[in-house]
């Protein structure tokens, strides 16, 4: 039995959603102590329940712990059953977090599976929705299985009511990939998505970011979300180049100005732009899973974050690869997964 402490480094549920996806993959027991000891209200959350929940019940798994404000678990997993599922985190938790656990288990199962995500699925703190189809999931398809990602209705925090269908055509093995560099910027837009708030939100943020990312009219965009429970505002930088999709995001707030919510997304995508690099922070740590269980793979990215580094050290745990992180240079990194041979 593989142990974890779920306080090291970032010490949040990324330690147990990366846990159990490679103990599903590995079918690797483990057990996790001190669940989200780094976060104000640490143990188990809805949206962790929901996780271990569906980890469960695609492999038939033994389980002890799984109660919410639960701080230890123990997770036996049995074989993967792919097909028809739905998991409701029942809050506004979000439901891309619940679908990164078990996608990649998924995405190398013995058939096709369908799945129903319902809650949050404009987080903060989580991939948006529109992040996970258009930055991760093509990187994904690259490396063999077909999963399509359909937005059936935002979620937003704190009223939820979000609902995604995936679908996954999964491959025998991921294949190893490398992604060096970004290649030729194909476009670049600025959306924003806004529901029961005046629109006047999105047409300030939309202007502050034309500004200071010289775009054009043609490449700015206002959804206003007319059904679904709110409220609820997300300012998105999708760039769009030969290799890669980026996609920041910024989340409206009651009391922060919609021109502070713009800020913050155009510093974020600035600092990609400085550093020179494809992937990005959130990437970054999303990738290292997919990559490490290829078995080999190459990416260049900025710093690693806190995040990345716990993913790093939770690999470890499960898989028999070697992650190197090489300065390269500026505040370019080269992350290289390798086999331990
Ligand atoms: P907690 O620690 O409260 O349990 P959590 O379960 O939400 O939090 P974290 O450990 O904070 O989980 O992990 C959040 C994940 O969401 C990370 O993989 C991070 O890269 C990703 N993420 C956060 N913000 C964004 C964003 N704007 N775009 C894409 N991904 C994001």
């Amino acid at each position: 039995m593989i142990l974890i402490d779920g306080g090291q480094g970032e010490g949040g549920g990324q330690i147990l959603r990366t846990a159990l996806a490679l103990s599903l993959l590995t079918r690797k027991s483990f057990r996790i102590e001190n669940i989200r000891a780094g976060r104000k209200k640490p143990g188990l959350l809805r949206q962790h329940l929901t996780a271990v929940e569906a980890a469960t019940r695609i492999s038939k798994a033994e389980v002890n712990g799984a109660e919410i404000g639960s701080r230890m678990l123990t997770f036996a997993p049995g074989e993967i059953v792919p097909g028809e599922y739905h998991f409701a985190v029942g809050t506004a938790g979000s439901a891309t977090l619940v679908l990164q656990t078990i996608l990649l288990p998924l995405a190398t199962a013995s058939a096709s599976s369908h799945l129903t995500l319902e809650g949050g699925t404009h987080n903060p703190y989580a991939p948006p929705f529109d992040f996970l189809q258009k930055a991760f999931l093509p990187i994904i398809n690259r490396m063999g299985p077909e999963i399509v990602a359909k937005l059936e209705r935002p979620g937003f925090y704190p009223a939820g009511g979000g609902k995604f269908v995936v679908t996954i055509k999964p491959a025998t093995k991921l294949s190893p990939m490398s992604l060096l560099e970004k290649g030729k910027s194909l476009s670049k837009t600025a959306r924003v998505l806004i529901c029961n708030l005046p629109l006047h939100i999105a047409e300030r943020e939309l202007q502050v970011i034309a500004a200071k990312m010289s775009l054009l009219p043609e490449q700015l965009q206002a959804e206003e979300i007319t059904k679904g429970p709110g409220p609820g505002n997300v300012v998105m930088l999708e760039f769009v180049y030969e290799n890669v999709v980026v996609v920041f995001t910024g989340f409206g707030e009651a009391n922060i100005r919609a021109e502070a919510v713009a800020a913050t997304v155009v510093k974020e995508a600035q600092e990609y732009l400085a550093a020179e690099v494809p992937v990005g922070t959130h990437l970054a740590d999303q990738l290292l899973l997919p990559f490490a269980c290829a078995g080999e793979g190459a990416f260049v990215t900025q710093p690693l974050t806190r995040h990345a580094e716990t993913n790093i050290a939770i690999i470890r745990k499960f898989l028999d690869v070697e992650v190197s992180v090489e300065k390269l240079a500026g505040k370019q990194r080269l992350v290289k997964i390798s086999r331990i041979l």
